[in-house]
This record gives C-alpha cells, structure tokens and sequence, in this order.
C-alpha cells in the first residue's frame, strides 16, 4: 500500500496547463513542463489499498494501477515502469489522451475525488523515457513465421510489438505517408506531440518490426498477393469512413469532414506544409458535433485565429454528475471542459443543422438550425426556434460508420461485418477468414486508444496461438465481448 493516510490527508491534484493566452499561440501541449513531478508521489500515496481494485476492470488493458502507484509513491520509478510496461505497450498515448475510465471506476471516487491515476501513468513513462529505461526488447529467436499488419494505429503498433516480441517477423503496411493513425493525423499536436510517437516507432524498427508507409491495401497490394506472402494478417484499418451531414446546401465550399481539416494542421506541425489548405484564420467557425473530435476541431480553429467558434450538439448537456442508471464504478457522461473548451467559443446544445446557406460564390456562410427536445423518447424539432449563425468554415465532427468499404480490402478478403458494419470476430479476434484477424475501431467501431491497444495485444495472442499450433506466452487482456466498465 501506498500511504495509508493519503487519501485522508492530500487533496486530489491534477497536471497544472499553461495561460490560455499562452498556448493558444503555439502548438506544444498545453501542461506545464515538469509540473505534475512535485506533486505525483503524494497523489499515487493516496491510492488507498481498497482490496478489489475496480480501476483494473476500469482500464481495457487491465493495468496493475495500485502497484504501479505504490512504486511511484515510494519514488521506486525503475519497477513502477515494469509494472506499467507488463500491461501497456504505450502508456505515454494513454497517459495522455485516455479519458480515464479508470478513475470513474475508483473506490476513492465513491465519496471523494478519485485519484489521478493517468497523471500518475503518464509521469511513470515520461520519466521511464528520460531514464532510459525504455530500451528495444527484440525476440531472443526468431520463428520463421511472418505476420502482415494492416493499419499503424495503436491497434496495429500493439499487435506489431507483440508479435515482433514473440519472434515472428513483422510489416506493418499503412496507407499514409507516416506511422500512426489517428494519434497522428487525427490528435492534434496540443494534445500529444508527434514526438512521442516518433520514438516508439523508432524502438519497435530497432526490435525488428518493419513498416511499409504509402501503401494501401486493397489497392496498392492485393488481399490475395498479402495472404500468399505472410502466414497470418492482422486487420488495424480503423474505423475511419465519417458520418456525413445530407442536408442543403452541404456541397458548399468551407463544409468539410473533420479528418479533411485536422490532417492538414497537423502536417503544417509535421513541417509538410507552411499554411494549411483549409483553415479557420478570421473565419467564423462551427464545429458540429459535441465529441473529442469536436473538441480537436475547436482547439485547432483557435489556434489558427478563428473569428468565433461555436460547437453544436443535437444532444442536452449532459449533467455534471452521475445519473442513477450510470452508478459508480461505470464511465457515466458526464459534462467535459476539455482543455479546448477552456480556450474559449461557445457550446449549443439540443440543436439539429436544417441547412446551409451560401453566397453567389458558392461558398457557406450561414447555418441554418433548430432546437430539438426528446418527446416519447424522439428527438423532435421544437417549432418557431429556427435560427441561423454565421459560418465561414463547417467541420463536421458526427462520428464514424465503420471501416472503409472503397479501397476492396472488405471484399477482398471476403470479411463478414458484424451487424453494426464492423468486421466480425471470434474471442480470439479471428475473423471468418483463416489466418486473418482483427483489432481496434476496425472491429470495435469508433473507440478509444485504450481499447485499440488493449485489443491489439489480445489479437496478437490469438494470432500467436494460430502460428504456434496452440501455445502463447503472450497475455490475453480482454475479450472482444467484453465491455469492462467503460465506453
Ligand atoms: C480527431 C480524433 C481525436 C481522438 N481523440 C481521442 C482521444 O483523445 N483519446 C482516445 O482515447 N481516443 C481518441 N480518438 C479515438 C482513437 O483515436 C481511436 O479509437 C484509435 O486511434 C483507434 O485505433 P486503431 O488502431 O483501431 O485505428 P486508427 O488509429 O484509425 O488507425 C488505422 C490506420 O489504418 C490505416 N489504414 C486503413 N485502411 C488501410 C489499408 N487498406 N491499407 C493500409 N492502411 C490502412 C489508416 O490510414 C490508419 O492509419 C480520437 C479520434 C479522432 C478521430
Ligand atoms: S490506460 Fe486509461 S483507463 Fe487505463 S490506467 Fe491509463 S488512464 Fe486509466
């Protein structure tokens, strides 16, 4: 046990973010170097030895969070980051973009503010890091078995670093140009910079994995050339065909997907770009959609010097504590200020868009839009509430329907979709196609980063088991069906 007073003696505190009027004029992240080393060994002192850690079925991967925030409170920071790697192949992402379902699952939480426990993770590898514990881990032998991983997601890198640990030879093929997925093109640099990713894919190339960017399955290579030249396929395709908008007037100019416009601010970051072909500089923005995705939107439209940015959301504003079919110990929604929130723009809630209007350029300038109310269980439209708002530029930030269905790699295949569109899998992750298995948003639908690792390690153990004839000395997390307590 960490301290056995701490929770009765230290108050909750969390990572200190720097002025709004200060990282709004950067891209850096936007906590306070080095602020959270201070206090992070008093705040894992009040992990509080409850006996049946829900956090572990709070977390996807299952980390072994009380021991880790032991080792941490006793400044034992070498065996905290053994106890982190045992479960979590990139504690540095989750550390810092999980919402922490962990934390709603904390038995301090019943009654208090829970402990931080991803500030804790995130410290523990940061410091890993610049200690240079994190070290390239290569098989001891090899297996002679080779495995193709399609998608460099957390998913795909997951499964890449297992299986390449187990001694199998590894590609992961990625249609961008860069390794990543959605931590990089999608995540926005304020919230994680590239350079962490950078360092992991350059201890995973020194471990033995190999990475082919630019090439998309499907197109590039056939699904049927890939199965003749690896023994086994993991599909890490993500879920990333966007939810789209049919109402009039959506062919103007300034109306774009999220993943159109979030890309282009990052490869300005990545230094591909001097400006951005889309951007919100002077621009009224409305961003539709109230998720995380909304949010990056937010948060990159002030930093390019937006007029105003407002956010829709068709839904009410969530409370701002639990409602009762959301008890302790699940993920209940709850209402969020992110850090882009705290930037500024304003947030509309329970309104449906209705139109755009454009000018005789054809380019969008007013958003038409209602407000809606819940009657007999419908969203309804609320009459003599029309309005319109200014809009210059439109992101719509609706959500994911799946993975892409385009490029053929379904069809190629002959993967089967579950009933919701994603690709359909067993408790091993093994789709109905021998020797091809899925893992991530590819499977799942639209998730967390949490998830895509956790079901990446997972994946990787089946795929193991199939190339060994049934034995894996890899860890089994979770399971497909498995919800945990979480989202
Ligand atoms: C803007 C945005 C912000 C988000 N923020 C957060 C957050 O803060 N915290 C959080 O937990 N989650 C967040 N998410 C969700 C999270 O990013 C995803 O759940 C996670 O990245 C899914 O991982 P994945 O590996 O399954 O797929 P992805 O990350 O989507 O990666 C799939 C990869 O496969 C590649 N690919 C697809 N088809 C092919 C093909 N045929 N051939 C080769 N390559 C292919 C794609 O190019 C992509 O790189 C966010 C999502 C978005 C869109
Ligand atoms: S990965 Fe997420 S859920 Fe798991 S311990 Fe870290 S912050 Fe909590």
């Amino acid at each position: 046990m960490a301290d056995p007073k701490g929770f009765l003696t230290t108050d909750r505190e969390v990572a200190a973010t720097r002025p709004v009027e200060e990282r709004v004029g950067d891209w850096d992240e936007v906590y306070v170097p080095g602020s959270l080393l201070p206090i992070i060994g008093k705040q894992a002192g009040r992990c509080m030895d409850c006996g049946i850690p829900f956090c572990h079925n709070g977390c996807p991967l299952g980390n072994l969070i009380p021991e880790w925030n032991d080792y941490a409170y006793r400044g034992d920071w070498a065996a905290a980051n053994e106890r982190l790697h045992a479960t979590n192949n990139f504690p540095e992402f989750t550390g810092r973009l999980c919402p922490a379902p962990c934390e709603s699952a904390c038995v301090l939480g019943i009654n208090q503010p829970a402990v931080t426990i991803k500030n804790v993770e995130v410290t523990i590898i940061d410091k890993a890091w610049e200690a240079g514990r994190v070290t390239p881990q290569p098989p001891e032998r090899l297996s002679g078995k080779t495995v193709a991983v399609i998608g460099s997601g957390p998913a795909g890198l997951a499964a890449a670093q297992q299986l390449t640990r187990a001694g199998h030879t590894v590609a992961v093929y990625e249609r961008a140009d860069r390794i990543g997925g959605l931590l990089r093109y999608g995540i926005p640099e304020f919230k994680m910079e590239k350079r962490h990713i950078n360092r992991r894919i350059e201890q995973m190339r020194a471990e033995g994995t190999r990475f082919r960017t630019g090439v998309e399955v499907g197109r590039d290579i056939t699904a049927k050339d890939l199965r003749k030249r690896y023994d086994a396929v993991v599909i890490a395709a993500g879920a990333t065909t966007a939810r789209d908008l049919p109402v009039p007037g959506r062919e103007l100019a300034g109306i774009h997907q999220a993943m159109e416009y979030l890309p282009l601010a990052n490869k300005v970051q990545e230094g591909d770009l001097m400006t951005p072909p889309i951007t919100a500089e002077g621009k009224h923005v409305v961003v539709i959609g109230g998720g995380d995705t909304g949010a990056d939107c937010v948060g990159t439209a002030h930093r390019q010097g937006a007029a105003s940015v407002t956010q829709l959301e068709i839904m009410p504003r969530p409370g701002e504590d639990r409602l009762a079919h959301q008890p302790w110990p699940t993920f209940p929604m709850l209402y969020k200020v992110t850090s882009a929130h705290e930037e500024g723009g304003e947030r509309v809630y329970s309104v449906s868009t209705t139109r755009f209007e454009g000018d005789e350029d054809g380019n969008v300038r007013w958003l038409h839009l209602v407000e809606v109310e819940f009657t007999d269980g419908k969203l309804v439209q609320k009459e003599g509430t029309e309005r319109r708002i200014p809009a210059q530029l439109v992101t719509l930030a609706m959500g994911f329907t799946g993975t892409d269905r385009e490029n053929g790699l379904v069809d190629q295949f002959g993967l089967e979709l579950d009933p919701r569109g994603n690709i359909a899998r067993d408790a091993e992750y093994a789709t109905n196609v021998p020797g091809v298995f899925v893992a991530g948003d590819a499977g799942r639908g639209q998730s967390l980063i949490v998830w895509a690792i956790a079901e990446g390690r997972a994946a990787a153990r089946g795929v193991d088991r199939m190339l060994t004839g049934g034995h894996s000395d890899l860890p089994y997390p979770i399971r497909p069906t498995d919800r945990a307590l979480t989202v």
